[in-house]
């Protein structure tokens, strides 16, 4: 059998996926989806991220230069031998004699052919310091560099993965084991907390592999949507009708349901509301029997605890607003406003556009005066994140707090409102997902979010316009598409509460 190589990169995804992690050991390459341009922009930045934490911090290392894992990890350990300050880009490696022997959670990993698994680690840094270890006066601790804002879990279990480790190879335990995040800030592991916890993780993570368990499919939009596996697993869930495809089945939901023997659109759509509620809330249960039923039958709805006394405002002159922004720069680059007159029935989309975030300014007061054209519009958008950026834009540019306060009144939340008054036969509440049930589609077939940042990043490298024009077009459609969402919603609400009157 082949040697079972326990790198912390599987151990990280297993912490976010468990199939994930399987599928990297398991899973046909061939049915992997091509790597996607924003996740090559983020392994661009993050070495860049790193290359400018080693300067700012003014650190002098020396690097091992095999590409060869095992030479590597021999390198490092001549180099950690030799005492040297700061090792770059080094490795660490345990067989499992040696993995078993440090380990003090009650479950070991036991297997019978010792020889089909090791293990390696790559820390970003390992920084020497005084104290006792098997190479003299000296030990080194790790440091990760991510480009994360936060320390999210998955990055402390393997702080503590790269810790453990060097306590094995260096004789001692490191005293701590940092990350140094997006901002240049440093985190401290809680190493007694973590070192248990990872243990326990590297056990049952290793104990799937070695059983070749494939755990089940299960979609999640905000874990899958970059995960390379995506459309193999989709393709699966599709055809299996899994439940995760309905909107509100979390994992923790998915359980309770599967222990109650629900497994099917249809046992849920009929199971007694009161046995739901009993398991997952009352408010959950209405959502999700109504949800079932709304996909069955293919069918839109007006959600049971909605009493349809309230429309979405419609006025003249309607104004629809879409963003697009690089978080990570801090800068939005785009405020893409839809100018809608009822009475005239014309449309015209009015992009305010930085061609330079430097010019970011310049675009807020351009959007400015342009949106104080028409006090008296509506301005629909969907989800809060176009709120945020209006207070984010006021603050950074002194806008008197009343007259943002005035502006945001005027603000439709256009996905609070399909949220809290319909049911659809939708996968996701997403504006993609909608607008598309509705027959509407983007002239940007592969658009996205993260994509316009891809497009964004390109002009500013290369100056060719078809990337703005990309974005330009792929905005001008989201507006477009949540003023047919509206027409629709309007339309809809109208027509359900004429029923109910007659
Ligand atoms: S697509 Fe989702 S379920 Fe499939 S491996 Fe990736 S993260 Fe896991």
């Amino acid at each position: 059998m082949q040697e079972l190589l326990l790198t912390d990169q599987l151990l990280l995804n297993y912490r976010r996926c468990r199939r994930r992690t399987y599928l990297e050991v398991y899973g046909n390459p061939e049915e992997q989806d091509p790597e996607k341009e924003f996740l090559l922009k983020l392994k661009k930045e993050n070495q860049l991220h790193i290359a400018s934490t080693l300067e700012s911090n003014s650190l002098v290392y020396q690097r091992p230069n095999a590409k060869d894992w095992l030479l590597n990890w021999q390198q490092t350990k001549e180099l950690m031998e030799q005492g040297i300050e700061c090792i770059y880009g080094g490795s660490l490696h345990l067989s499992l004699h040696q993995w078993q022997a440090c380990i003090t959670v009650k479950d070991n990993i036991n297997f019978s052919n010792p020889e089909d698994i090791a293990f390696l680690g790559k820390p970003t840094l390992l920084i020497k310091i005084p104290g006792k270890s098997i190479f003299g006066d000296w030990l080194y601790f790790p440091i990760n560099i991510k480009l994360g804002r936060r320390p999210k879990p998955e990055y402390k279990l393997i702080a503590a993965y790269h810790a453990q480790m060097l306590a094995v190879i260096q004789g001692v335990l490191p005293p701590q084991s940092q990350l140094i995040l997006r901002q240049q800030n440093t985190y401290q592991i809680q190493l007694d907390y973590w070192l248990e916890r990872m243990q326990s993780i590297v056990v049952e993570c290793v104990e799937m592999l070695m059983a070749k368990f494939e755990p089940e499919v299960f979609i999640s939009r905000q874990r899958c949507s970059l995960c390379s596996w995506y459309s193999h697993c989709y393709n699966i869930a599709k055809s299996q009708q899994h439940l995760s495809l309905i909107p509100g089945v979390t994992p923790k939901r998915y359980e309770s349901l599967i222990g109650m023997g629900l497994d099917s659109l249809e046992s849920i759509a009929a199971v007694s509301q009161d046995h739901l509620e009993e398991k997952i809330g009352k408010t959950i249960a209405v959502f999700l029997k109504q949800q079932s039923q709304s996909l069955l039958l293919e069918k839109a709805m007006v959600r049971a605890d909605y009493n349809l006394t309230h429309l979405p405002p419609t006025s003249p002159i309607e104004l629809y607003f879409d963003i697009e922004a690089e978080p990570d720069r801090q800068v939005d680059y785009l405020l893409g406003v839809l100018l809608v007159d009822r009475i005239r029935n014309t449309q015209q989309f009015y992009p305010f556009l930085a061609e330079n975030p430097t010019e970011e300014a310049q675009v807020w007061q351009d959007f400015w005066e342009f949106v104080s054209l028409y006090p008296e519009a509506q301005i629909f958008h969907f989800s809060e994140y176009e709120v945020e950026t209006i207070k984010r834009l006021a603050t950074l540019y002194n806008t008197p707090k009343l007259s943002t306060k005035v502006l945001l009144s005027r603000f439709v939340d256009l996905h609070h409102w399909v949220t809290k008054t319909v049911i659809l036969p939708v996968e996701s509440y997403s504006l993609k997902s909608l607008a598309n049930w509705l027959g509407f589609e983007w002239r940007e077939a592969q658009g996205s979010g993260d994509q316009s940042v891809c497009w964004y990043d390109s002009w500013l490298t290369t100056q060719d316009r078809t990337f703005l024009d990309a974005i330009l077009s792929y905005n001008e459609d989201d507006c477009y598409a949540t003023y047919h969402l509206k027409n629709w919603l309007v339309e809809f609400l109208n027509q359900s509460q004429q029923q109910q009157i007659f």
